[in-house]
């Protein structure tokens, strides 16, 4: 599939939005990926593919994909990619992903580490733009107090009484403690995790040093990212 530049949008930090318009119409679910090849001269051993979560919503019919830019230090891809113009078009395909809302009308404890924020942005507009009253907590830890979607995930916030966002900056870590009390007044949530490789591996452990039954959890493992 050809998808051809439209904007960038500068988010919090060092994270870039990239707003693209699909060849041909694409349908997909809110937390669903896609694979990008990205051909360019003299590729690093990362190689020149990569996957990114759609970070915009079904209804916003534009392709998004949100990521972070780490200077000198960013891989051939990335400096690749930080380089295209309005205009321009690159290949992407696979769409697939399991970190969707499969289970309507459950509680949710969301669990995002950094740019592990992605696929909530399109989760919770997309659940906002059904008119579903959103039941759940979002626990946000980031480095530093560069949130990115701050605002648009407050926005959802203020219209859901019932739905609630925690951060935890730089040292705060979301531990078992305190996912246990972010679940308390839920109703049998379900837990989903995104976030760096390590982290997303970590959290499977506190699901079970919880009690949390696997069928209760999704996760969305980013590889590529120092953890803590
Ligand atoms: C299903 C799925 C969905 C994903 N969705 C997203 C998404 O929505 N957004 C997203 O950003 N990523 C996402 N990822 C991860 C993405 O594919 C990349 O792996 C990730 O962005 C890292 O990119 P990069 O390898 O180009 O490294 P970079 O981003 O360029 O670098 C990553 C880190 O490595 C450090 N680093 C790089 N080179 C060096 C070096 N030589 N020495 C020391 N440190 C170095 C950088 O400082 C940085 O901290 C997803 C992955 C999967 C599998």
């Amino acid at each position: 599939m050809r998808l051809k530049l439209i904007s960038t949008k500068k988010e919090a930090g060092d994270a870039t939005s990239f707003v693209f318009e699909p060849g041909t119409p694409i349908e997909w679910r809110a937390g669903e990926y896609l694979h990008y090849t990205l051909p360019h001269d003299a590729p690093d051993d990362r190689g020149t593919e990569r996957w990114f979560t759609i970070s915009s919503a079904p209804f916003e019919k534009h392709i998004m994909l949100t990521t972070r830019f780490s200077g000198d230090k960013a891989s051939s891809f990335k400096k690749h990619l930080f380089a295209i113009k309005p205009g321009d078009v690159i290949e992407a395909d696979g769409l697939e992903g399991d970190f969707i809302i499969d289970t309507p009308d459950r509680d949710y404890v969301f669990i995002a580490g950094g740019i592990g924020i992605t696929p909530y942005r399109s989760i919770l507009l997309d659940l906002d733009s059904q008119g579903k009253e959103i039941k759940g907590r979002l626990l946000y830890g980031n480095k530093d107090g560069n949130l990115v979607f701050k605002e648009e995930l407050e926005e959802i916030a203020a219209k859901h009484p019932d739905f609630k966002i925690e951060y935890f900056i730089g040292g705060q870590k979301i531990d078992g403690e305190a996912v246990r009390v972010a679940a308390e007044e839920l109703n049998s949530p379900i837990y989903y995790v995104s976030g760096p490789e390590p982290m997303v591996e970590a959290f499977e452990k506190t699901f079970l040093e919880l009690g949390i039954p696997q069928e209760d959890t999704r996760r969305d493992y980013f590889p590529g990212y120092v953890w803590p």
